[in-house]
């Protein structure tokens, strides 16, 4: 599981860009632990870490048209109460979802950057079973809940080109990355 090259920060692509739009490539096992997808995964790692863009990311963000998505949830001093799900999902599929979807905040790396970054209210399922293979390849079905359903969720639909501002049911919640930190990440404290 070790990269063979030093991780490299990858440059996103932006709404806008075919290649969000697109229907992604699943993975086989052999191209999963394969050197070319081992070091793409590392370099989309090391791009998170470094640019901080959060807590998921695709390979269509950055302009690979494949089945990968990063999730990437740690606790931090403003949300503490986030559970540790640190994991590379390939070929992820929802396979079942639970209850009525409900309106939740998000943003998206591709869609503005720093305070331009755009947010809204999209409809999200609480709770999810998803299917997807791991980093060895082995397939794996998991109920993810809470705030991990809801990253599930929009990094699942970057493997089929569909872009949060799609999702959106009430178009007054738009907002810029600067107005949601002052009305609704300050609200919450
Ligand atoms: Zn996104």
């Amino acid at each position: 599981m070790i990269p063979t090259a030093t991780p490299k920060i990858l440059k996103l692509v932006r709404l806008g860009n075919p290649v969000l739009r697109m229907d992604t490539k699943r993975l086989t096992r052999t191209e999963i632990v394969s050197d070319k997808i081992r070091n793409l995964v590392a370099n989309m790692r090391h791009t998170i870490e470094e640019e901080s863009y959060g807590v998921g990311m695709s390979a269509p963000q950055v302009g690979e048209s494949l089945a990968i998505s990063i999730i990437a949830i740690k606790p931090t001093p403003n949300r503490p109460e986030l559970k540790r799900f640190d994991k590379t999902l390939f070929n992820a599929e929802i396979i079942e979802t639970y209850g009525r979807r409900v309106g939740m905040w998000e943003g998206c790396a591709s869609v503005g950057s720093g305070d331009d970054i755009l947010y809204a209210k999209v409809p999200r399922y609480k709770k999810v079973r998803v299917a997807y293979l791991d980093e060895t390849g082995q397939r794996r079905i998991e109920v993810l809940d809470g705030f991990v359903a809801h990253v599930a969720q929009h990094e699942i639909d970057h493997l089929s080109g569909v872009m949060l501002v799609d999702r959106v049911r009430d178009k007054s919640t738009f907002m810029m990355g600067d107005e949601y930190k002052k009305r609704i990440v300050n609200s919450r404290a």
